[in-house]
């Protein structure tokens, strides 16, 4: 069996290369894995996940700074050396995840073309630009995303910046408009305030986070308007854009009134979208229109062709694009034995780096929400994180957490929005997946400088229990 994979370089081909490898030399004869990436490495390392994270810390420095009483004098921060530390982690990252690319190449059976692919018909594949085509009984997609660009009347006449342009920005303009308040934006607004660019968000509904029970959503408000200093026009859609002397003008329909905005730049953090263009799609049977991909990972209108990652549109975030590849890979031995295929499912877990990463917000399992479409007896206890006294001496005490728990105890989800809530989520990872039973985490007295919120809901979960 010959399986060909492009996008080996990227978070979902590596989790399905990785997987596939150790089956070379049994039903697997042959693994072509393909990728064009220059210098290569995928978006998560390029310029996702962990570049973002790593210019977000010196504005969680800068503000940590400003808000701790017993410092003198507020930090600019240098954006040169910003981007030149962030450059040399990455591109530290980006070679370990080549090398294991072509290590795994260096295999029996396997090969690494470092080239561009496309569909000649369902089962081959032309290579540019060596022009070689090749024939494989399973073909992997896992060619990602790029960027969306909303389709807003104007938009061709200005030249917004993107979250990559923000990345490798040493040069920020003094005021920018921003659209897309998703996970990306909430991460790179603190940043570019901290940097010192005024800014109004757009966001079309009442509060950012559709994920969060509003709690959370309207704390991020306060938090982004109060301490760094934001404009959000909440309830509020962009009509045009147009070219204003050296920057750009918007009209707004704000709550049903007309209003305007102007500002050096247009900020695009509009969320991606599947990156198809260009793959000789239309050579195959498949059509992409509608759920194209099952949970399966198995393309619905092809058996052979299995798509994973970004470019699937499911759940475009890192650690599901390495789940789906286990599974695809996983999938195609089955379907290659004649096997039942599993179905990717999770438990929802995230994480954004808002407020410049001092005031995260997590989730894991459900939201109150959640819990009630799913029909889930429970109870939801929430505490904020002025009432501990820990967050108090760190200087953060804003933000607040909530806990849902089954009526039996099972404990069925986290939301936080704190210091420190992005480690917490792996704790309540584990007990939300274990299915940990509230009456059974052990309460017993911990260091007594760390903080104290996660305690505080169980004791509280377990007193509403015992009351109800
Ligand atoms: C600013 C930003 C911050 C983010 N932060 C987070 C975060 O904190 N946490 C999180 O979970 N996710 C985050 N994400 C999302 C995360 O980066 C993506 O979900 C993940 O990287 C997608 O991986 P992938 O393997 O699907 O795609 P990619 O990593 O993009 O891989 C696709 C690969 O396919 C190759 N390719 C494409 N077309 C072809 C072709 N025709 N022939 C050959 N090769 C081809 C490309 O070169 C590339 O190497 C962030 C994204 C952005 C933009």
């Amino acid at each position: 069996m010959h399986v060909a994979l492009i996008g080996a370089y990227g978070s979902a081909g590596t989790a399905v290369a990785g997987r596939l490898v150790e089956h070379l030399g049994e039903e697997l004869t042959q693994l072509t894995l393909i990728d064009d990436g220059e210098p290569g490495g995928g978006l998560c390392i390029l310029r996702g996940c962990m570049p973002s994270k790593e210019v977000i810390s010196a504005a969680g420095h800068r503000y940590q700074t400003r808000h701790d009483d017993r410092l003198i004098g507020t930090p600019e921060m240098d954006l040169d050396r910003v981007v030149e530390t962030k450059d040399g982690h990455i591109e530290n990252f980006a070679r370990h995840r080549r090398a294991a690319v072509h290590d795994m190449a260096e295999r029996e059976g396997a090969e690494f073309r470092h080239e561009r692919a496309t569909f000649v018909d369902d089962h081959t594949l032309r290579l540019h630009p060596s022009g070689d085509e090749l024939t494989a009984d399973y073909v992997v997609v896992a060619t990602g995303s790029v960027v969306n660009v909303p389709d807003l009347p104007g938009i061709d006449a200005v030249e917004p910046v993107t979250s990559a342009d923000v990345l490798d920005a040493t040069d920020l303009p003094e005021s920018g408009i921003v659209m897309g308040f998703g996970y990306v934006g909430l991460e790179l607004v603190p940043y570019l305030a901290e940097a010192g660019v005024d800014l109004t968000v757009v966001e079309h509904d009442a509060r950012p986070l559709d994920e969060a029970d509003p709690d959370f959503g309207d704390e991020l408000l306060d938090i982004y308007r109060e301490e760094f200093g934001v404009e959000i026009l909440t309830n509020t859609y962009e009509k045009r854009v147009e070219p204003a002397g050296e920057g750009v003008r918007m009209h707004l329909d704000h709550d049903g009134e007309a209003v305007t905005r102007e500002a050096e730049a247009l900020f695009l953090f509009t969320g991606r979208r599947p990156d198809l263009a260009g793959l000789g799609i239309e050579n195959t049977a498949l059509d992409t229109d509608g759920e194209w991909v099952h949970d399966t990972m198995q393309a619905r209108d092809l058996a052979h062709t299995f798509v994973v990652g970004d470019v699937n549109g499911k759940e475009p975030i890192l650690h599901v694009a390495k789940e789906q590849g286990f599974v695809a890979a996983d999938n195609i031995l089955a379907h290659a034995a004649g096997e039942k295929l599993v179905e990717y499912e999770n438990v929802h877990h995230h994480v954004v780096f808002s407020a410049g990463g001092v005031y995260p917000y997590a989730r894991v399992g459900h939201s109150v929400a959640s819990a009630v479409e799913a029909g889930l007896d429970h109870v939801a206890v929430t505490r904020r994180a002025s009432d501990d006294g820990v967050f108090k001496t760190k200087a953060t005490p804003r933000g607040l957490a909530t806990l849902v728990v089954g009526t039996d105890g099972t404990v069925l989800g986290y939301q936080g929005l704190h210091y420190h809530a992005d480690v917490m989520a792996k704790t309540m990872q584990m007990a939300v997946e274990m299915e940990l039973d509230v009456h059974e985490i052990p309460d017993r007295a911990y260091h007594p400088t760390t903080p104290e919120i996660l305690d505080g809901l169980f004791r509280q979960a377990k007193a509403e229990l015992r009351e109800s």
